[in-house]
């Protein structure tokens, strides 16, 4: 996943993609990309959000249910595995939905829990 220090291709080998603002497709784009792992570069308006980010996140949910350290460290580990903090690739909805779905699943609360401290 992650641990790529992305090489950006050429200014002529670029991509045709779909492009996002502020959460609306605006036409396409030449897109950027990786030429060592191949992922696109994310230019979304959203700019991506930083892992402590998340992490105070966690830490408020700690707060208001039940949170185990070892389902703090699991959660950590998952956002790193999935590559959560990989600016390149990633925007804010992306990351936003990752999240939602890894504390979901692994402290066993509601999605509404977690979506409501991403406002
Ligand atoms: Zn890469």
């Amino acid at each position: 996943m992650s641990g790529c220090e992305h090489k950006i291709s050429g200014s002529r080998e670029k991509i045709w993609l779909p492009y996002y603002f502020e959460g609306r497709e605006r036409g396409l784009k030449p897109h950027p990309y990786c030429i060592e792992c191949g992922l696109i570069k994310n230019l979304s308006s959203d700019k991506p959000r930083s892992l402590g980010y998340f992490m105070n996140l966690i830490a408020e949910l700690g707060v208001r249910h039940k949170v185990a350290k070892i389902q703090i460290r699991l959660i950590a580990l998952e956002m790193e595995r999935l590559g959560l903090d990989d600016k390149f690739g990633m925007d804010r909805q992306q990351q936003e939905n990752l999240f939602v779905e890894t504390t979901t699943r692994i402290l066993n609360v509601p999605a509404r829990a977690v979506s409501e401290l991403l406002l």
